[in-house]
């Protein structure tokens, strides 16, 4: 199908100031990106009066755990059976094209094979979703972030992640992830204020095993992405080439030179909706503001405030997104990011704005086709109900959005309305 979207202004992804204009799908991709007055009438197109709405790219969401669901504890996520796990998997991935994110990127998975037979389903037709990255589950180690074994209960079954003992032990999980066919191997090498005994400012893992992990995904041209909270696990991380840095809240001025250095290769998405939200919302969930800063929220965000301003202003690309899944922060909310990514790394709404699109395509790997309304660029498209520049918060509200396109089709259709048309089919 063809769409003509005409009468919109355009915020294009590229960092341009807003213009008014018309764009012109044709197929999956953007065939044209006028400014001002019309394209000349063609045969065969749907023509969209935006009557002024913002046009503007689809959203990526770069820390997306579609299979979290919406629990407040990992017990309350790793104990759903299967069966039930994958129709919620499918369901959530569902809800972040509903909401905008045309891209997601995996960061892990509750069971080692829901994310890829989810992504697989997206890209079959089978269900609606985003593009879609998998990841495998958290690897870890024992006594890390997503080691839940008891000692009178020692299943591995019962963990939230893998439990890996040294090289070799690595060497065959991350293995078997990459025979499942994973997109990105997800290391847990920092702990987690969220689990008593190994706080966030902690490290766990060897560097022997750390690097067998990455040399054995390089060797299948796969990702690792890290669960990084400490100093000394951003450090890591860099020193053993993982590309996605997931959180970095404690970063000295060491980890900083680090991250600058790799800034054309690297991307970090803080997730900051669980420290945000269990300090200032986690009452209903059991943790109030006193046991919220004994838990150290209150100082991790302070560190990773100072640490997310510091990377911006060294130009390293900070992306929305992360742990949306959980009963403090739901899936289809995730556009509060860009929210926090103004006020605590200090961007402008349009650099927080890119962050969700430029950055966004760079991301999923498809920097020269996706995150911007360019000509020849994948049709990815969102209308907007006002202007987000002026108002972030409108991303995150489903009823502003008035279309969204992936791939050149319509997840949602713009609604025809009777006194003011928006919509309408043309002459053929
Ligand atoms: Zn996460």
């Amino acid at each position: 199908m063809n769409v003509l979207f005409t009468n919109v202004r355009i915020i294009d992804g590229t960092g341009a100031a807003p213009f008014a204009g018309e764009v012109l799908v044709q197929g999956n991709r953007v065939a044209r990106v006028a400014h001002g007055g019309r394209l000349p009438p063609m045969a065969g197109v749907m023509v969209i009066d935006g009557a002024g709405a913002t046009l503007m790219p689809g959203m990526t969401e770069a820390h997306t755990h579609f299979a979290w669901n919406n629990a407040a504890t990992l017990d309350g996520i790793q104990l759903m059976p299967l069966e039930e796990h994958v129709l919620w998997t499918a369901g959530v991935a569902k809800t972040y094209l509903d909401h905008g994110w045309t891209s997601c990127v995996g960061a892990a998975t509750a069971k080692p094979r829901l994310d890829v037979v989810v992504r697989n389903a997206i890209n079959d037709g089978l269900i609606p979703g985003p593009r879609y990255l998998a990841a495998s589950q958290e690897i870890t180690v024992a006594g890390a972030l997503g080691d839940d074994t008891l000692p009178h209960l020692p299943f591995p079954e019962f963990s939230f992640g893998q439990v890996v003992s040294g090289p070799e032990e690595m060497r065959k999980c991350v293995r078997m992830f990459l025979k499942y066919d994973v997109d990105s191997i997800k290391l847990n090498l920092s702990g987690d204020n969220f689990v008593p005994g190994a706080p966030a400012k902690t490290a766990w893992m060897s560097d022997e095993e750390v690097a067998i992990a990455v040399r054995e995904t390089k060797l299948r041209d796969k990702r690792v992405s890290v669960h990084a909270r400490s100093c000394e696990s951003v450090k890591q991380a860099l020193r053993h080439g993982c590309e996605v840095i997931y959180h970095a809240s404690y970063s000295d001025d060491e980890a900083l030179d680090m991250l600058e250095a790799q800034k054309e290769k690297i991307f970090v998405a803080p997730g900051l909706s669980v420290i945000v939200r269990l300090l200032y919302e986690g009452s209903e969930w059991g943790i109030d503001r006193k046991k919220a800063t004994a838990m150290g929220y209150e100082e991790e965000l302070e560190a990773v405030e100072k640490s997310l301003r510091a990377m911006h202003k060294r130009g390293v690309r900070v992306l929305p997104g992360g742990d949306y899944g959980f009963a403090w922060a739901r899936h289809g909310e995730n556009a509060k990011d860009l929210q926090y990514l103004v006020k605590y790394a200090g961007m402008t709404p349009m650099e927080a704005l890119l962050s969700a699109t430029k950055h966004g395509g760079e991301i999923m790997m498809k920097s020269d086709e996706l995150g911007q309304l360019r000509e020849g660029f994948l049709a990815d498209i969102l209308l907007v109900d006002g202007d987000p520049l002026a108002d972030l918060s409108i991303l995150a509200n489903r009823d502003k959005l008035l279309a969204i396109m992936k791939d050149g089709v319509f997840h949602k259709e713009p609604e025809l309305r009777a006194s003011r048309t928006r919509w309408s089919l043309p002459a053929a």
